[in-house]
């Protein structure tokens, strides 16, 4: 019998709106005893196709991969990345001299809902979000191989960290393809260690690439604050575009490190750079008004729908130390990357910490995730990256 999901009366509406994900309410029945992963049919409630996905246990029940009725084979996994690669090739990123760091695969913005790949060098880096995805990556990392060619030499899996914590499935990290992988990509021009195999995410965030690329354009002269630096990414380019110091705060030593080797790797005994092993909130306290440039991007602070208003506090928090203390005419960068707080949320956010903080405050830019982490235009909730450039008087 065909593993099929049969929907109940009318709940296909939105799979006309090409919507990807189908919430479990939205199920009459289940045929074929599909198991967790599996490639299943959706069927109206009359009978009528209406798409193919990934079954899985939860609120989102099936992961939309076709809304054509075509087999999800070798050749579908071929096609689909084929495409990714096209994009990345048409909008210049895959093929730029100074560059080879970049998302390959973005989920629903690539219309592989679950999959994350992130190219460094030669290495592909591939995350599963989905049991589907995880149950399909050799498939997946096949049409790597076939779309890339030699263009990469190491796939690494990665998705302990990002499948479903219950999940009855086996989820070590390790390399599909290759191993002897050099960790040091380029970006923009500059060198990064990138550390896929303990670091956090794929090991890089390469979402931030056009902000830090801003960044470095005003960072002349300036003296710069770059909060929650993980490796060390907007302050590499603070000092390239020639900031008179730059100090790099995160929580984890080991993100203090990377830093610093990055530092070193890119520009050598530069006095210029400093990094902290601390806490931002006591070290936004302690520090007095040192910096005329900060930079704020935290992890996101809400992961689910119920932490949105403690992730809105947080944030309002966040910003009004750092409005406070930013020297007359500073610049602030502040992000968000949580998907649940929303544009007007976080500025709401913001701007009440501007008011608290009593300063005058003008937007300058409004910043969201580059290219290569495009958004279906069906799936909006894939636009997750927010950020404001602020000029405090
Ligand atoms: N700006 C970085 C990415 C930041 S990721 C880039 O461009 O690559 C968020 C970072 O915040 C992580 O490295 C994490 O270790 C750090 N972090 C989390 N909680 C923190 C806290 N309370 N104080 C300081 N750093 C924190």
């Amino acid at each position: 019998m065909e593993k099929a999901v049969i929907l109940k009366k009318g709940k296909e509406e939105s799979l006309h709106r090409y919507h990807p994900w189908i919430f479990s309410g939205a199920i009459q029945r289940i045929e074929g005893k599909p198991e967790e992963g599996d490639i299943v049919t959706v069927y109206t409630n009359d009978r009528q196709f209406i798409a193919r996905g990934h079954v899985q246990v939860g609120s989102i029940a099936v992961r939309v991969l076709t809304f054509n009725n075509e087999p999800v084979d070798q050749s579908f996994w071929n096609r689909r990345i084929a495409t990714a690669h096209d994009l990345r090739e048409r909008t210049g990123i895959s093929s730029r001299e100074d560059n080879n760091t970049y998302r390959l695969v973005h989920g629903e913005g690539d219309n592989l809902p679950g999959l994350v790949i992130d190219i460094y060098g030669d290495t592909a880096v591939m995350q599963a979000h989905s049991v589907g995805m995880h149950v399909n990556r050799m498939q997946i990392a096949d049409a790597l191989k076939e779309v890339l060619g030699d263009k990469i030499k190491n796939i690494y899996y990665k998705s302990e960290t990002t499948l479903p914590y219950k999940a009855d499935i086996s989820k070590d990290n390790g390399y599909i393809m290759g191993g002897n992988a050099s960790n040091i990509a380029t970006e923009y021009g500059l060198k990064f260690h990138i550390d896929w195999l303990r670091g956090q995410k794929t090991g890089f965030f390469v979402d931030q690439r056009e902000n830090r690329s801003l960044l470095e354009k005003y960072a002349k002269g300036r003296k710069l604050l770059n909060m929650f630096c993980y490796t060390g990414g907007f302050s590499i380019y603070a000092l390239r575009g020639g900031a008179e110091i730059v100090h790099s705060v995160d929580s984890s030593s080991k993100a203090i490190d990377l830093t610093n080797a990055n530092a070193e790797l890119n520009f050598p005994g530069d006095k210029r750079h400093t990094a902290y092993a601390e806490d931002a909130f006591d070290f936004l306290d302690r520090m007095g008004n040192n910096y005329n440039l900060i930079i704020l991007d935290p992890p996101a602070f809400a992961k689910h729908r119920d932490s949105l208003r403690n992730a809105l506090i947080g944030y309002r928090r966040l910003n009004a130390k750092a409005i406070e203390k930013i020297q007359p005419g500073g610049i602030l960068f502040t992000f968000s990357c949580s998907q649940v707080v929303s544009k007007e949320n976080f500025r709401t956010a913001v701007f009440t910490a501007a008011a608290m903080a009593k300063r005058n405050v003008r937007i300058l830019h409004q910043l969201t995730q580059p290219a290569d982490h495009p958004v279906s235009i069906y799936h909006p909730e894939g636009e997750y990256l927010k950020g404001l450039v602020l000029y405090v008087e």
